[in-house]
């Protein structure tokens, strides 16, 4: 069966992209950010391209792929997976590292150096978080009484990398050979009934959920008060004029924007704090009337407590 993989931006790198388009151009903390915003959206890239591979494989009928899976098993304990890949006879965990150079994985202490233009950088061993996954997944499941194989794989997409000293009992590949091993998969026996498979979809599609945990001036130690206020431009952050009811233009790039305040008082919820009040959007959106944003915050349909002045508002 050919299949499609439609892999969702990620919601820490639209998050970052706020938050740098609300800092002054001078900001200390730009750097970091912008250091931030760079790592993830190579991740993505090196995801986008390891699923154009993932989909050449014939799968069987009954598959499911959750690209960037995402789940809460406590209120201490996440699981993030680039790719989790579902079928009757196995659970598939990819990690996928999206790094160009030299890599020495250096087993013993459990750590990978990367040798790039002379210069090295140690980066975190990639198979304590696979284990991770694979300890996650596997307990999920044994809530429910499921108990399939589990299978791993860590994936290198770039063409730029050179693989030294891996270890010899873990699945490495280059991205070129995953399809094979996928379809060596995909050979072994049925281990679930068709039941158990829809069961086992069912929970992981609705336990996944991309969340953003703490607001990123708490990451950031930032102090809120630093932000650009007012209804910014989402190309470019500047500062957007409203033309019609609904249509607002930005001065510097030109780009008009249809409705933007929903997009401006979801920035507070991200940036600032998961409560807000009607007098946190007019201080740091700088909308003159009430009645605008209380029509906006309306239809966004936000979980609220409170009555009228009292009300504070949640995110979904
Ligand atoms: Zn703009």
């Amino acid at each position: 069966m050919a299949i499609e993989i439609i892999r969702p931006v990620p919601k820490s790198y639209q998050a970052l992209v706020r938050l740098r388009h609300r800092l002054p151009h001078n900001h200390e903390k730009l750097k970091d950010i912008h250091g931030k915003i760079d790592r993830i959206k190579a991740g993505y890239c090196g995801e986008t391209r390891t699923d154009r591979f993932i989909e050449e494989v014939e799968f069987p009928q009954q598959v499911k792929i959750i690209p960037d899976f995402h789940a809460k098993l406590h209120s201490k304990r996440f699981v993030q997976i680039d790719t989790l890949i579902i079928t009757r006879s196995y659970i598939l965990i990819l990690e996928v590292k999206n790094i160009v150079g030299t890599i020495d994985f250096k087993n013993y202490q459990s750590q990978i150096v990367r040798t790039l233009n002379d210069e090295t950088t140690p980066l975190g061993y990639p198979f304590i978080q696979l284990d991770r996954n694979i300890d996650g997944i596997s307990n999920i499941l044994r809530k429910y009484g499921l108990n399939p194989p589990i299978h791993s794989a860590l994936v290198f997409p770039s063409n730029n990398v050179i693989i030294e000293n891996s270890p010899k009992t873990r699945n490495i590949f280059f991205v070129k050979q995953l399809p094979l091993f996928i379809q060596r998969l995909n050979d072994l026996p049925n281990k679930l009934s068709e039941e158990s498979f829809h069961d086992i979809c069912e929970i992981f599609t609705n336990i996944n959920g991309d969340f953003i945990e703490k607001s990123l001036c708490d990451r950031f130690s930032i102090d809120p008060k630093e932000l650009k206020k007012g209804i910014i431009c989402s190309n470019c952050g500047e500062l957007l004029q409203q033309r019609t009811r609904r249509t607002w233009i930005c001065i510097a790039c030109g780009q008009a924007d249809v409705n933007p305040i929903p997009r401006n008082i979801e920035d507070l919820f991200i940036l600032i704090k998961p409560e807000i009040t009607m007098n946190d959007c007019l201080h740091y959106l700088q909308v003159k009337s009430r009645h605008t944003l209380n029509n906006n915050l309306v239809k966004m349909k936000l979980p609220k407590k409170g009555v009228r002045r009292a009300t504070v508002y949640t995110i979904k």
